[in-house]
């Protein structure tokens, strides 16, 4: 069994926002400043550099990120925006609002750095440092806030190395954050604007452009079980975890050398947990599309060591097998 682990490297600091650009375009982890916070980027359409991100973070789970784009223009070539987005686009960006919006089919968006939803949620940063390099690169900038799971945000170049510096290529820095607080997260993907996350876009400016918003948890209302919060994609078929082989009527998702099955996707042949978390939402997706037309009813899911990034896939995959209502 080969425990992943990501090449040890130490952090550049850098000012060049094409250096930063290309090394992103090598599939490379880069920290750089916006007006929120210091964010850890990734080419969003390479899903073994998205899996770094959750690597160096040490994070247990896979929350959706947040794509980084140069301009509107670039953002909605990715998602389906409503009047609702058009005209916070046109009134907020850039700036620290990310609206949350339906897919485009066609994006190249990597399904782990939307966590398998039909949902992605898009930013266009007002930093110039950070504009200049997000137009570099060219593509989708996937970046969570830059430091260690469970640690504070970073405001400046210095604090993402303390927390990051032996863990990723480089930090672009970009001086210290103006806003300091994390974007405001708006949900736009259903009929009314939902608010997931207050931030630097205060909620009463959000309403003076497009009337009341709804806030995410009602107070009093029942907390969905976790599996089945809107924010995380679950397959619809039920998921046996830990099954060293699939039994009558389950495809199998495996980790490694597998008993022939009905319908199999391989997350990683040679155990590799970068591989198997960059492929683990198509792979739940491809199992439940093609299930059906081979009569079966389930997935079972091969045993994930709990170590590295099998925390965030057995977190994933315990979500999935849960019990539903
Ligand atoms: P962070 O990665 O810490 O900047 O947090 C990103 C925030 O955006 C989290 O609260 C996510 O749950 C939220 N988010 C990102 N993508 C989506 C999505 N597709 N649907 C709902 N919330 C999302
Ligand atoms: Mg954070």
């Amino acid at each position: 069994m080969t425990a992943n682990r990501t090449e040890p490297e130490t952090a550049k600091l850098i000012t060049s926002p094409k250096c930063a650009a290309k090394l992103l375009q090598a599939g490379k982890l880069v920290a750089f400043g916006t007006e929120t916070v210091y964010g850890l980027g990734a080419d969003a359409t390479n899903a073994q550099a998205v899996a770094g991100i959750y690597t160096a973070k040490g994070r247990p789970s896979f929350n959706p990120l947040i794509c980084h784009f140069a301009s509107a223009e670039a953002a909605f070539q990715h998602v389906r925006p409503n009047a609702m987005a058009q005209k916070l686009a046109e009134q907020f960006w850039p700036g620290p609002l990310t609206m949350v919006l339906p897919r485009q089919a066609a994006s190249p968006v990597s399904q782990l750095a939307g966590a398998g939803l039909p949902t992605l949620a898009v930013r266009v940063p007002a930093h110039p440092v950070a504009h200049e390099m997000l137009a570099l690169a060219g593509r989708p900038i996937a970046a969570p806030s830059a430091n260690r799971s469970g640690h504070i945000s970073p405001t400046s170049a210095a604090h993402v190395l303390a927390s990051l510096g032996g863990r990723i290529a480089a930090v672009l820095d970009s001086g210290p954050c103006a806003v300091g607080l994390e974007s405001t997260v708006l949900d736009l993907s259903g009929p009314a604007a939902v608010l997931l996350r207050p931030g630097g876009i205060t909620r009463e400016a959000l309403e003076a452009a497009i009337g009341p918003l709804s806030t995410a948890t009602a107070p009093g209302a029942a907390l969905a079980s976790p599996g089945m919060l809107a924010s995380h994609y679950a397959p619809s078929l039920p998921v046996r975890l830990n099954a060293t082989a699939p039994g009558p009527g389950e495809a199998y998702l495996a980790f490694g050398p597998a008993p022939p099955s009905a319908l199999m996707f391989q997350l990683s042949e040679t155990q590799n947990l970068t591989e198997a978390a960059a492929n683990l939402f198509e792979a739940l997706h491809w199992l439940d599309e093609h299930a059906a037309q081979h009569g079966l009813v389930a997935i079972a899911a091969s045993p994930i060591p709990a170590i590295g990034l099998g925390l965030a896939i057995n977190d994933r995959l315990s979500r999935a097998a849960a019990p539903r209502g």
